[in-house]
């Protein structure tokens, strides 16, 4: 997993459209304006979304609603019980009919029609600007808008409070995680909670809890393995563990894991080494470039985004120049 920082700028641009967009589809537009005479959602001909009960629409205040798109993730998680509570103590609402609206408004109108439908997804990932899956690492999430109209290349959204448990969080920034196909059919699956779980907007220390190591079964014979990096505190591991990494990193092994270890043992005296410490020698390539010259990965933290691989690379890299014999 990447750690994805604040992106500020990306919260500002994201906020500006999603919170009026919630505003007019609560409220309507004779209720709820933002005051600016630009706004397309304010000044538009969009409608108040049907279906919904009064006590449901009464939940959300215009503070509620800022706070719902841009809230970090344990405020946001907050947000949910505060308001399903709160819905609950009116005499006939149940949690089931919360649900319900949540799940018209926030997924179906919101996040299916809105974000998806009208590309909401592109302008969103174009402003993040991460080349790599958020969870494995592993795939490029590209942007390419099909100018004819036709489907393009974008990353997809993961839900990190999935959207069936949680549909109120449907539009929120913070749970909104660029990601590829395979970590998102995953992710759909399987339950995080903040305690138990890395977040890519909450957890600054994402790449120092857990490594990628591997398990020698014989010279040709290698096993990729995660390792936690701490004795007490399991979080990076089960984290791994839940979006299925070792399975879906297995099919390394065999492959960029070998060719690393080959490079270490196989071929001359520490032949890796050698790559890493003199290739370029006079040239006075900096490190950073090297290692992108020569295994095509990253070597700085933030920017591991940037190429696939590039932690499991440099955690491995790592370990074998540590090794001395
Ligand atoms: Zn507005
Ligand atoms: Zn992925």
């Amino acid at each position: 997993m990447i750690y994805l920082g604040d992106q500020f700028n990306a919260l500002n641009e994201y906020s500006k459209v999603a919170v009026c967009w919630l505003g007019v589809k609560l409220k309507g537009r004779n209720t709820y304006n933002c005051g600016d005479s630009t706004c397309v959602f304010c000044n538009g001909n969009g409608k108040k979304r049907s279906g919904l009960d009064q006590d449901f629409r009464n939940l959300f205040t215009d503070s509620v609603i800022h706070e719902l798109v841009t809230a970090k993730p344990i405020r946001l998680f907050q947000l949910h019980n505060i308001l399903l509570t709160e819905y609950v103590s009116i005499p006939g609402k149940t949690v089931n009919n919360f649900k319900r609206y949540c799940k018209l408004l926030f997924v179906d109108s919101g996040y299916t029609n809105w974000f998806l439908k009208e590309k909401k997804n592109y302008w969103l990932a174009n402003l993040l600007d991460q080349h790599t899956c958020t969870y494995c690492n592993r795939e490029y999430i590209f942007i390419y808008k099909n100018k004819a109209g036709g489907k393009g290349m974008v990353p997809q959204f993961d839900h990190w409070f999935a959207k069936t448990d949680y549909p109120l969080l449907g539009l929120s920034f913070y749970n909104l995680i660029p990601s590829c196909a395979t970590c998102n059919a995953i992710k759909s699956t399987t339950t995080f909670n903040l305690v138990d779980h890395l977040h890519p907007y909450v957890d600054t220390n994402i790449s120092s809890s857990y490594m990628f190591s591997y398990l020698p079964i014989s010279v040709t014979n290698n096993q990729l393995i995660f390792k936690n990096n701490s004795l007490f505190n399991f979080k990076g591991l089960d984290t791994v563990s839940a979006l299925n990494l070792p399975l879906i990193y297995e099919g390394h092994s065999t492959k960029e894991l070998q060719d690393l270890i080959d490079l270490r043992y196989k071929y001359s005296d520490n032949y890796l080494n050698i790559l890493l410490e003199k290739t370029f020698g006079h040239l006075d390539i900096p490190k950073e470039e090297r290692y992108r010259l020569i295994f095509g990965i990253e070597l700085e933290e933030e920017k591991y985004h940037k190429r696939i691989f590039s932690k499991f690379k440099n955690d491995i890299i790592k370990e074998l120049l540590s090794i001395n014999n």
